[in-house]
């Protein structure tokens, strides 16, 4: 029973985690759930003229600070269910905070957020977190086992899907090498896993994930080419039947994706694919420069 509990309690923690981030926040806004309302079947994430600061949540009003610190200016994209999106862009451009926004853990200063259809203020968190799967960097790790740690207490789940799940991301031998296979506990700070094991592993719940969208945060940041390259062939393997959204500084990681939206300084400046953006963007074409991907 108590490890039950336990992992009943990581899992809820770990789907809060982010919101108590936001929790002051989102007594401020009225939210009207609209259970009535039917998804749209065609586009997964629209932004319209999305305006963002982190200071109006900090200082708790708009001030001339304000304006000044907008992070995100008019932002607008519509992302199709089951495309592949990349957003890129110099460090501070505001890549992450437009992750963070859709899965709201911050309420956006103007503009606004739907997500398949639905303005997403008229959806419950709950609601909202069952469509998104977020990936981050530093995925947490629950205390727990394996398959713990890999279903995060949804039963439907089997231990087939795991095994195939953890064969994908090249760590069967997480399992294999150990006496109780998928049930053996690993340390909920996993220091017996490596960073890119511990990526993989984040990348094995993706494939588990029964949400629609997955959005990858940074996560091929500090991996060498072999976690590089398994993690690409996770996001093919996930093209068409999931929508994916991620972000990453490794051109290398995004140069495939469907479209590639560029940010610079909270705004759009360009959007197509790899070889439409080398042409005519030239914040992009310095970026794959500094990456060696042209001459
Ligand atoms: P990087 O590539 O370095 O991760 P990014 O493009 O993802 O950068 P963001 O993390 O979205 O950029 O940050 C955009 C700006 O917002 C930065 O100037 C950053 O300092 C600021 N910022 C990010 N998070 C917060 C926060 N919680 N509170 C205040 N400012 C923040």
């Amino acid at each position: 029973f108590s490890t039950i509990s336990t992992l009943a309690d990581s899992v809820g923690a770990l789907k809060r985690i982010k919101e108590i981030n936001s929790l002051p926040l989102e007594d401020q806004f009225d939210i009207v759930i609209d259970n009535n309302k039917k998804y749209d079947s065609v586009n997964a994430v629209c932004f319209n003229n999305v305006t963002f600061s982190y200071a109006e949540h900090v200082l708790g009003q708009k001030t001339e600070e304000y304006d000044e610190n907008l992070i995100l200016r008019d932002v607008s994209f519509s992302i199709k269910k089951g495309e592949c999106v990349a957003i890129v862009g110099p460090s501070g451009a505001g890549k992450s905070t437009v992750l963070q926004l859709i899965e709201r853990f911050y309420e956006i200063s103007n503009g606004s957020i739907s997500i398949f259809g639905k303005d997403y203020h008229t959806m419950a968190r709950e609601e909202l977190r069952d469509k998104i799967t977020y990936i981050e960097q530093n995925a947490p790790l629950i205390s727990g086992t394996i398959y713990d740690n890999l279903s995060l207490g949804n039963k439907d789940i089997t231990e087939e899907k795991c095994i195939c799940a953890l064969e994908k991301v090249n760590l069967s031998y997480l399992i294999n090498s150990r006496f109780k296979g998928l049930y053996s506990v690993i340390d909920e700070n996993a220091s017996e896993l490596s960073g890119g094991e511990k990526q993989r592993l984040a990348m094995a719940r993706a494939l588990l994930s029964d949400s629609d969208i997955i959005i990858l945060d940074e996560l091929t940041s500090n991996l060498d080419s072999l976690n590089e390259r398994i993690i690409k062939n996770v996001v093919d393997e996930l093209r068409g039947i999931k929508t994916i959204i991620m972000v990453a500084h490794r051109l290398s990681t995004t140069m495939d994706a469907d479209i590639i939206y560029v940010l610079e300084h909270g705004r759009i400046v360009g959007s197509g694919n790899h070889s439409e953006l080398i042409k005519t963007v030239p914040l992009y074409y310095e970026l794959a420069k500094e990456q060696m991907l042209v001459k």
